[in-house]
């Protein structure tokens, strides 16, 4: 089988190199992420989720273990670069990344930075635009525009560098709930239509369930993974990881209590809770 595109061997990380046994933010990780895949990460505040997404794109190189990323380590200093193109990353605050004055000069700062001519520069920057349904504003100040269409704008500036990966970061906390949903439709998109490998880092069950497959992390460690059908049938585990389930998984589960056996355990969506309730005598 061909190398993951993402692999962490034994990692394990310190933020506080002098006594690095006295915290680790991050301890034994082993997760491999294969291309084209869209994996979701979920945990609770602190888990160490910020850390373990900026290992992907060498921000932070690990204490212990290795972080090997498209074939390169990422401790490889001089081909730093390489595994920046490789990987994107989109952060939470909308406002903090972009820099120019218009749109479209945002979207081309990353390729102009990696020296790349004019006219192809010309092509990916309405390529992208195109892709994240931005064109219409590539000539417009980004802070003139709202959060679900700045996030769009920095998924585009990373979409302009042709990275095989995008690292999210809670990309969608700060937005309202029509952001989220373009965000969240953006990056589905980019994963479907693009196959470009998708790390997404959430709190919403609801964002959660479309990926491929869940990694659960708590105090620095990979607790549970699985595909989302998996990971939200087990309640209880979630719970004292202190992580909800989607709204629709718990009323069938409260349900259930309730002596409604015949509703199973598993329900992701409302579509599928539907279906169920409409067989019931
Ligand atoms: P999450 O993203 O899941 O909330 P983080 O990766 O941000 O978790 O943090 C994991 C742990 O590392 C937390 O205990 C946090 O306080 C600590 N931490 C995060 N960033 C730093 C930093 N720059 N310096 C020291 N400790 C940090
Ligand atoms: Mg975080």
């Amino acid at each position: 089988m061909a190398e993951a595109l993402i692999k962490f061997t034994d990692v394990s990380f310190s933020y506080s190199a002098d006594s690095p046994q006295e915290f680790e933010a991050l301890t034994g990780i082993n997760l491999e992420i294969e291309a084209g895949e869209f994996v979701a990460v979920l945990g609770h505040n602190g888990s160490g989720k910020s850390t373990l997404a900026k290992h992907i794109n060498a921000l932070l190189v690990p204490t212990a273990g290795n972080v090997v990323v498209a074939g390169i380590d990422t401790r490889d200093f001089d081909r730093v670069w390489e595994i920046r193109q490789n990987v994107g990353m989109v952060f939470q605050n909308p406002d903090n990344q972009l820099v120019a004055t218009t749109v479209e000069e945002d979207v081309a700062f990353g390729p102009e930075n990696l020296g790349i001519p004019t006219p192809e520069i010309h092509r990916r920057v309405d390529e992208a635009l195109e892709l994240v349904g931005m064109n219409e504003f590539r000539l417009r100040s980004p802070h003139q525009l709202s959060g679900g269409q700045k996030q769009r704008v920095a998924i585009a500036g990373m979409i302009a560098m042709r990275p095989r990966c995008i690292v999210l970061d809670e990309p969608t906390a700060m937005l309202d709930p029509v952001g989220r949903q373009e965000v969240m439709d953006t990056v589905l998109k980019l994963n479907r239509q693009e196959g470009i490998t998708i790390v997404l880092i959430t709190h919403a069950m609801e964002e959660a369930i479309l990926a491929d497959r869940i990694v659960v992390m708590e105090e620095g460690r990979v607790v549970l993974t699985g595909v989302p059908r998996a990971v939200f049938s087990q309640v209880e585990t979630l719970t004292q990881l202190r992580l909800d389930v989607p709204q629709v998984t718990a009323l069938a589960n409260r349900l259930r209590q309730r002596g409604y056996d015949q509703i199973p355990n598993n329900i992701l969506t409302i579509e599928e809770m539907v279906n169920v309730l409409c067989q019931l005598e």
